[in-house]
């Protein structure tokens, strides 16, 4: 049975120390898709909340997830609430966890090929934003940052299709 909150283990003792780290929490337990992931990570301690190193995700040589970051500056800052920021870390979740959602830069031929490789996993990574956002009824960290709403875009999608995006 899958537990449905998520477990703090996979967070370091820096990122539970966050300030914001139990409202992070509660917001993280509203998204199935974000517990889910969570808890299916490999290893404990890999999602931490470092400031001023941007956020991104590493995986080893196997494609293994070894670090998650989300940028601990982005806590201090008004234009992001705490569910965006959810969003993000569904996002960075989306690249190491889900087929596609790492490049695969061994199949590029060239310099096209490998802007299409790099744009088809970040779709896989944004797909999988969009979805959290759904669950938390939240604006994408994407969109904000990006001062493009993808999310409207995908919106209109699913209502024309009927359903989710699929994943
Ligand atoms: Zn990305």
């Amino acid at each position: 049975m899958e537990p449905d909150t998520v477990n703090v283990i996979f967070f370091t003792e820096e990122a539970q120390e966050n300030p914001n780290f139990s409202e992070m929490r509660s917001v993280i337990n509203k998204s199935p898709t974000l517990i889910a992931m969570i808890n299916q990570l490999p290893y404990d301690n890999l999602i931490s909340f470092d400031a001023g190193t941007g956020s991104f995700a590493l995986t080893d040589e196997s494609g293994s997830v070894r670090q998650i970051v989300i940028d601990g500056d982005l806590f201090q800052n008004s234009n992001y609430s705490l569910p965006e920021i959810a969003t993000l870390l569904g996002h960075e979740l989306g690249h190491v966890e889900l087929p596609g959602g790492l490049p695969d830069w061994s199949t590029a031929t060239n310099p096209d090929a490998a802007a299409a490789i790099g744009l088809q996993a970040e779709a896989v990574a944004l797909v999988n934003e969009y979805q959290v956002a759904q669950e938390l009824g939240s604006q994408m960290y994407t969109d904000i940052s990006a001062g493009y709403s993808l999310q409207d875009e995908l919106d209109e999608l699913t209502a024309r299709l009927g359903d989710e995006p699929g994943l």
